[in-house]
């Protein structure tokens, strides 16, 4: 049975846990081995060894940081399929999936290796006779990250690579459900160099969560994961004196306008809907048809659908695994039933998909790709961020009809437009009030040169994450005002300083 613990100072911890949860494999439902839960005294640790390795880290030449991400990028691109098998066991997505998420991720070290140029200043000469005024970018100090199951590599390499090579140290709180990946990105950080205590990672749930946010010590937290515990943590994190961006849930509409190519549609409905059972913060939820589409995109949606594979991550035939634990998918199967009491058409009943692996798989946590007609926006399948495997039609009567659907929504994560009308395209992507657009792209996640994050619930805090606003949010600005005298400007002058 595999144990997982934290990695605190360069090494795994060696304490005694109070607490331990479960680490399930989702395809067999079998508990595959247990992690430690950090309490306060743990969290307390980790930021102290985060604070003893800050002076040297911040000092550390921008050359040399950069250097150290070189050389993490070469290692996670070696131990790519090591960490996409770990969240495979994990999480329950399959392996291409998982390989595709590491890929993500290391858009943002590619990134991140450019800090030298990223973290330049400017200089204005002569300001005023004499003087020069220029500005620089400083690191906060221990920074902390608290992610979410879904993504348990990508999206703590959203933040850990700018925050690190801008001169921070960090603390890395990641989902208690796949712990596994963080910690082989802790060895490989190691391993590039990084020194001892740069870069820790706790394990534990809220307990140890709070305990981060309460820390004097700690000058940041970012955060992903859902709307309710992202508003805590901007509210908590806030009110203990910390810069804060938090993340959350996501309900992603696709629209598709009657001129749409509808095959291209339908591809791309299925692939944003069922990829990762749907657990993608970027995942469509909803997709808005406008009519006359409707019956003949449902109809090809269907088609394709029925040909799904679901079945084991580790397979290569499977295309969409199972969820995560079976408490999540008894709460997303919940919302089939719910949706046809209130009115809504089962139109594909994901419950009844076949599902491969054999025997192994019976206690597996599955629900098949299901496909939920004629929703409307006042049913609690449609307001409800589900996280899973179902896709919802909303029928709208025209464009406007549509675009009042997805601005009225309280979430802005994602959404896109299917539409062979560069015109309507531009109309969407500049009235609709949604943080990522995707125009005929149905899971726009931004590059990392520029910056993720939605608008309205779907995020708490003025910065988006990675991109320029990743630098930003570890860095604090300083803008200097610098004379050096000459001995004609001497005397005394009481008044205000003022341009000449
Ligand atoms: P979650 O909110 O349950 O957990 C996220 C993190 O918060 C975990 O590390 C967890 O241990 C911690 N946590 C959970 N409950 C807590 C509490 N009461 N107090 C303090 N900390 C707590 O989210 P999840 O289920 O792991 O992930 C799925 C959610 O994340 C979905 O809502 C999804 O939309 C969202 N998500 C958003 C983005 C984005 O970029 N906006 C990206 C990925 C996932």
């Amino acid at each position: 049975m595999m144990h997982r613990t934290h990695w605190i100072n360069g090494k795994p911890w060696t304490g005694e846990a109070a607490t331990r949860g479960d680490i399930y494999n989702p395809a067999t439902g079998q508990v595959s081995g247990t992690v430690d839960y950090a309490a306060k005294a743990e969290v307390d640790a980790a930021v102290a060894a985060a604070a003893a390795a800050l002076p040297g880290w911040r000092e550390t030449s921008l050359v040399r940081r950069a250097a150290v991400m070189f050389a993490f990028r070469e290692l996670v691109v070696a131990h790519r399929d090591e960490l996409a098998a770990r969240i495979t066991a994990e999480h329950g997505k399959v392996l291409s999936d998982a390989a595709g998420e590491v890929a993500r991720g290391l858009e943002v070290v590619d990134f991140a290796c450019g800090i030298p140029h990223l973290v330049k200043g400017g200089f204005s000469e002569n300001v005023s006779t004499g003087v020069d005024a220029y500005s620089i970018r400083q690191p906060l100090g221990v920074v902390a990250g608290i992610t979410p199951f879904n993504f348990p590599a990508m999206v703590p390499m959203w933040m850990f690579p700018i925050a690190l090579a801008c001169g921070n140290t960090f603390v890395l709180k990641p989902s208690e459900k796949d712990p596994s990946a963080s910690l082989l990105l802790a060895e490989l950080l190691a391993e590039a160099g990084l020194p001892d205590g740069a870069f820790n990672v706790v394990h534990g749930a809220k307990e140890a969560v709070d305990a981060l946010l309460a820390h004097p010590d700690v000058r940041a937290v970012s955060f992903v994961g859902s709307t309710p515990i992202a508003r805590y943590i901007y509210e908590t994190g806030t009110a203990h004196g910390k810069r804060v961006q938090a993340l959350g849930g996501a309900k992603n509409h696709m629209v598709v306008l009657p001129d749409a190519d509808l095959d291209l549609a339908a591809d791309a409905a299925v692939n944003a809907g069922f990829g990762s059972a749907g657990e993608r913060c970027m995942a469509i939820s909803a997709l808005v048809a406008v009519e006359p589409i409707a019956d003949e995109l449902v109809s090809k949606i269907r088609e394709r659908m029925a040909r799904l594979v679901v079945g084991p991550g580790d397979s290569e035939a499977s295309e969409m695994g199972p969820l995560v634990t079976a408490q999540h998918r008894d709460k997303v199967e919940g919302y089939l039933d719910a949706g046809v009491a209130e009115g809504a058409t089962l139109a594909v009943d994901g419950r009844h998909h076949p599902i491969g692996g054999g025997e192994e798989a019976a206690g597996g946590f599955w629900l098949g790709p299901t496909l939920l007609d004629n929703v409307t926006p006042q049913m609690r399948c449609y307001t409800d961020e589900i996280f899973g495997p179902v896709l919802s039609v909303v029928r709208a009567s025209s464009y406007a009809d549509a675009l009042g659907v997805v601005n009225a929504n309280p979430y802005g994560n994602g959404t896109a437009i299917f539409t062979n009308d560069g015109g309507a395209a531009r109309r969407f992507t500049h009235e609709v009030e949604v943080g990522m657009v995707g125009v005929n792209v149905p899971i726009p996640v931004p590059m990392a040169f520029y910056s993720f994050g939605g608008w309205k619930s779907s995020l708490f805090g003025d910065t988006h994450v990675y991109g320029m606003d990743g630098v930003h949010f570890y860095t604090r600005a300083k803008a200097v005002t610098s004379r050096w005298l000459d001995p004609s400007h001497g005397g005394v002058n009481l008044g205000f300083p003022v341009n000449q």
